[in-house]
């Protein structure tokens, strides 16, 4: 077969790539090139039969062995109808049915997963939100036959209805002979020549969906919530896949969390904390009363008891810790300045920055120049 594209440059892989390679290549690229997803591109189709091809080759490492030597010399598909076949069918083993190839058999739907992004204050409620999912449900038109309504599928002429086909690879060492899905039917036995104009005949489409959810009070960030048979729609009395929709709770500017508890700090100014003082601050649940007592230690910190946020369980809530940070002001006026030069002789504390300057204390100097001495 000439011109026929290289199993290696179809799998986007070297030529001494590891079967783990091989397989996480084919199961990225299936997933991208499969014509359930790819309605638009006309060859769709066909690059996906490629990719299997590859697969098929490259996943075995005999018939690897033999391509490496000889190329595509000799490669060709025959039928078969023997269901007992010794070979398992490989999209069943690697996708667990996801792609649909066991003839006539369950298909089930795969899972989807969005994404949602709530408050901290919808995590101290709850609350109801809705999610868009993007999934393939089974068509409504033809009722997931994938054949126009007053049509019915015919038998593969391929595999004769079996799904399956023998690849047998003729080499000057020998024949090597394994049985595959069917190419032309996918694996489904049958054939449907009036496509439904609705999906195409693929019996699903893929769809944008609005499915409401409900968020508990107090749930963790990065939460997976599980809603039964909302994925993709099984076929052939395949089960539904489910929906994941793992929320994450936006960072809030005030509060961080700490499991049920909450923390935040404010900044006071040092004659807050020295004196004591009575402040508002910000909840969840609103503004507070705040009493901070005299000699308030900087850095310490106020409980305040049910603040926090609710067990999942029993409700029963959190506390919120506030750390009470000291705010110095940015600049100093002269009255600020002296007023502190006198807390701090007061303190008892010789600040060296004035000391120095004087042998006389700075009140001694202040005294003298009101008099219009010196
Ligand atoms: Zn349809
Ligand atoms: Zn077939």
């Amino acid at each position: 077969m000439p011109n026929k594209p290289d199993y290696y440059a179809i799998l986007g892989v070297s030529r001494d790539a590891s079967q783990d390679e091989i397989k996480a290549a084919y199961r990225r690229l299936a997933r991208q090139l499969h014509p359930d997803v790819n309605k638009d591109d006309p060859d769709a189709e066909e690059k996906f039969k490629q990719l299997n091809e590859a697969y098929q080759v490259l996943s075995d490492p005999e018939a690897r062995a033999l391509y490496d030597r000889f190329g595509h010399a000799g490669a060709s598909y025959t039928p078969t109808t023997d269901p007992f076949d010794m070979a398992e069918n490989l999209f069943q083993m690697f996708f667990g049915g996801t792609l649909g190839a066991t003839p006539r058999g369950a298909v089930d739907g795969d899972d989807r997963r969005v994404d949602l992004t709530i408050t901290l204050e919808e995590v101290l409620h709850g609350a109801e939100k809705t999610v868009t999912v993007e999934r393939l449900r089974l068509c409504e038109r033809c009722r997931g036959t994938g054949a126009e309504p007053g049509t019915t599928p015919e038998r593969c002429p391929d595999c004769h209805g079996s799904g399956r086909v023998r690849y047998t690879q003729t080499t000057i060492l020998g024949t090597v002979s394994r049985v595959v899905p069917c190419q032309r039917c996918r694996g489904e036995g049958e054939i449907v020549r009036s496509p439904c104009r609705e999906c195409k005949g693929n019996k699903r489409v893929l769809r944008h969906d609005s499915i409401p959810i409900s968020i508990p009070p107090g749930i963790e960030s990065d939460t997976a919530l599980l809603i039964r048979g909302a994925g993709d729609s099984g076929l052939r009395g395949g089960r539904d896949g489910d929906l994941y929709v793992v929320v994450s709770v936006a960072p809030h500017p005030r509060f961080k969390r700490r499991g049920r508890d909450l923390a935040t700090q404010i900044n006071l100014t040092y004659p807050q904390l020295a004196l004591g003082d009575e402040i508002e601050i910000e909840t969840l649940d609103g503004k507070v009363t705040l009493e901070i007592p005299e000699l308030t230690e900087p850095y310490s910190e106020i409980t305040l008891h049910g603040y926090g946020l609710p067990d999942p369980r029993t409700g029963k809530r959190g506390d919120l810790h506030v750390r009470i940070g000291l705010k110095m002001p940015k600049k100093l006026t002269d009255a600020q300045r002296n007023l502190l030069r006198q807390l701090a002789e007061a303190s008892g504390v010789r600040l060296k920055k004035y000391a120095s300057a004087e042998p006389s204390s700075f009140f001694e100097k202040l005294k003298r120049s009101v008099k219009g001495e010196e």
